[in-house]
């Protein structure tokens, strides 16, 4: 792909409105029905932004009169994707462990031969700045070429103060050197690290929330994150990390019933949490209670199918409840090294049943409302940041029916063309 140079502290200034004509629209815009199609449409964009989007005979005549004017030749343009849930940024990789596995070996064999998220936080204490930038970058170029246009990156392979803010530094230089808009989040409450394993309490006292502290004061933070599970916080330190980000005026997401129930998604709800992410195990009730706070539901099919976990997310209960529903890739080295939106789409149908509109709602709107940013970007509509995907499809169940198949055409972030 192109766009290297890419700077995203400048604004994209452009002399003439750019038209983007002859193209059928998946606007995803609520006011219109379903997807939100718009058949015969055009887009017109000014300094980045959408300044009309709609029927082609509706574009007003000054628009066009000094507009540059693109013909997408009868495309289908979806708005940019968006991944609302990963781990991009992490040293080493863990193929080792999964060949171990895959010959036989068990946990325990794994973690005596330095496996596990003790590896993966080894290597990335090992790297610096830039070294995690390095290591990430192919990983981004792969989302990106998918038309992805806004990532989430947390934190959490640290562990300890320093490495913390070391990963977050690094999600901001990407984002200062590729075309996409990406989102912080500050997962330092993700593992225990093994010189306080058995003492979590210890660990948020000493790490975890000073840490918040200083990637907040820094400007590192826009979002606070953690796991809650059997094998990693209950709800009582959670919620400690919880207060802490309250305090300081951030909006908390949560890792919540992967493997079990412990109230995970329930706690978020309770602090009107942007979202509740995996939530193979939450019930009919915490569902309800996710909806009433408008708490968006994350589905992250790639740790479903890497673990090979049986049980399923309560999607009928998530939709009689009337939650939002998004689906990310979770890309981790450990759970999900899944690098692709249009595949988390085709399993998120296959796995778990999701219609072709939630999963296409599930990359673009809803991923958005989980990182609060749907009044910048996740749908085409007037006022927006300009950024849609361009998609070489005869009909957008295409898009999450093909298997290892992208029909991307080309992309648009905040204006600009990004050609593959
Ligand atoms: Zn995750």
């Amino acid at each position: 792909m192109t766009g290297n140079n890419f700077s995203g502290d400048e604004a994209s200034v452009q002399e003439h409105p750019h038209l983007w004509r002859n193209a059928r629209l998946a606007t995803l815009d609520p006011a219109r029905q379903g997807l939100g199609i718009v058949e015969k449409g055009a887009i017109v964009v000014e300094n980045g932004r959408i300044t009309f989007v709609g029927p082609e005979s509706e574009v007003p005549v000054l628009a066009i009169e000094r507009a540059e004017i693109t013909d997408l030749e009868g495309r289908w343009v979806t708005p940019g994707l968006v991944d609302c849930h990963t781990h991009i940024v992490y040293g080493g990789n863990r193929a080792r462990e999964f060949e171990m596995r895959l010959e036989g070996a068990t946990y325990e064999e794994v973690a005596r031969a330095g496996g596990g998220i003790v590896s993966s936080v080894k290597a990335t204490n090992a790297l610096s700045v830039d070294g995690l930038v390095a290591a990430s970058l192919p990983r981004l170029d792969t989302l990106l070429s998918e038309g992805m246009t806004t990532i989430e990156i947390k934190s959490g392979y640290g562990l300890n103060i320093d490495a913390e803010l070391k990963m977050l530094r690094a999600a901001r230089q990407l984002g200062r050197i590729r075309p996409v808009r990406v989102v912080t989040t500050y997962l330092g409450a993700h593992a225990t690290p093994v010189e306080y394993k058995g003492r979590n309490g210890d660990y948020i006292t000493d790490v975890v929330l000073p840490g918040l502290e200083q990637a907040h004061a820094e400007g590192l933070v826009d979002a606070v994150d953690g796991f809650c599970e059997g094998i990693a916080f209950s709800t009582d330190e959670i919620a400690r990390v919880f207060d802490k980000a309250q305090r300081l005026g951030l909006p908390v997401k949560l890792h919540a019933e992967q493997l079990s129930n412990l109230g995970g998604a329930k706690l978020a709800a309770s602090y009107l949490a942007l979202s509740a992410d995996h939530l193979e195990y939450l019930t009919a009730e915490d569902a309800a209670i996710m909806a009433a706070a408008g708490t968006v539901a994350v589905l992250l099919p790639g740790a479903f199918y890497a673990i090979n976990e049986k049980q399923k997310p309560p999607v009928k209960a998530l939709r009689a409840a009337g939650a939002h529903i998004a689906i990310a890739t979770d890309c981790n080295p450990g759970t999900s090294p899944l690098t692709s939106l249009l595949l988390t789409m085709n399993m998120s149908a296959t796995l778990f049943g999701l219609t072709v509109e939630e999963c296409i709602a599930g990359v673009t709107r809803q991923g958005a409302r989980a990182l609060g940013l749907l009044d910048e970007t996740g749908t085409l509509e007037t006022g927006k940041s300009a950024d849609f995907a361009i998609w070489n499809v005869d009909s957008l169940a295409e898009l999450v029916y093909r298997i290892g198949f992208n029909p991307l055409h080309a992309h648009v972030f905040k204006g600009e063309r990004i050609d593959r």
